[in-house]
């Protein structure tokens, strides 16, 4: 299965990738995590990127198509894969049109107040990737599945926040009717669990079809 997330930052769209992909067997291809990589290995072009992301801005559509099709080239995205954070235009729909059919749009959706309160909280492990949240219950500071101290993210704060929703306000919302009746909509105000039992249900159901 060929999948796309959307959802806002904060919606929650991370955490169903995870799941989904540890229920389908298909990798999450993050570009967000693809580009923190790149920050991380260092460089101009490290140092440009991690410029934008900390301003909240997004980076150049030719840079993110190239990362993009380079990770879908690997192996392990031959019987499909799951994409959070692409496409974020309709600029980058068009791009990856010709790529590969998608099979499904799965969209996470939450009131912008909550998504920039569940923002300013977020907290992320360095080491594995888990998501946690100040206001979560047993919340330690610690990665509740590998121990290790967690961080706040420079784009998850407030100015960086204000900035990154509006960009997604703008350029996301055309692109559920460009996906039109392969999108299911789904609202995330509930637990991760309750968020994705409708979820695990189309999937499932896309699945035997295939
Ligand atoms: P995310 O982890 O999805 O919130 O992405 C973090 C940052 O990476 C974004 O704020 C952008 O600066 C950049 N980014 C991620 N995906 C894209 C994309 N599809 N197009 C442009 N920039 C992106």
């Amino acid at each position: 299965m060929k999948l796309i997330l959307l959802g806002a930052a904060g919606s929650g769209k991370g955490t169903m990738a995870k799941k989904i992909s540890a229920d389908f067997g298909i990798p999450q291809i993050s570009t967000g995590d693809l580009f923190r990589e790149i920050v991380k290995s260092g460089g101009e072009l490290g140092e440009k990127i991690s410029s934008l992301i900390n301003k909240g801005q997004l980076v150049p559509n030719e840079l993110t198509f190239e990362v993009l099709k380079q990770r879908l080239d690997q192996k392990d995205c031959k019987n499909g894969f799951i994409l959070d954070g692409f496409p974020r235009s309709l600029a980058q729909a068009e791009m990856i049109k010709d790529l590969f059919d998608v099979d499904a749009v799965i969209s996470i959706e939450l009131p912008f107040e909550e998504l920039e309160k569940r923002l300013v909280n977020r907290r992320l492990c360095s080491s594995c990737g888990e998501i946690d949240n100040i206001n979560y219950e047993g919340f330690t500071g610690k990665c509740r599945k590998c121990g290790t101290k967690l961080f706040q993210r420079d784009d998850d704060k407030p100015e960086a926040i204000k900035a990154r929703l509006e960009v997604y306000k703008k350029d996301v919302t055309p692109l559920i009717n460009f996906y039109g009746d392969k999108v299911l909509k789904v609202s995330s105000s509930g637990s991760p669990d309750e968020t994705y039992a409708p979820v695990k249900t189309f999937l499932t159901k896309l699945e035997a079809k295939a």
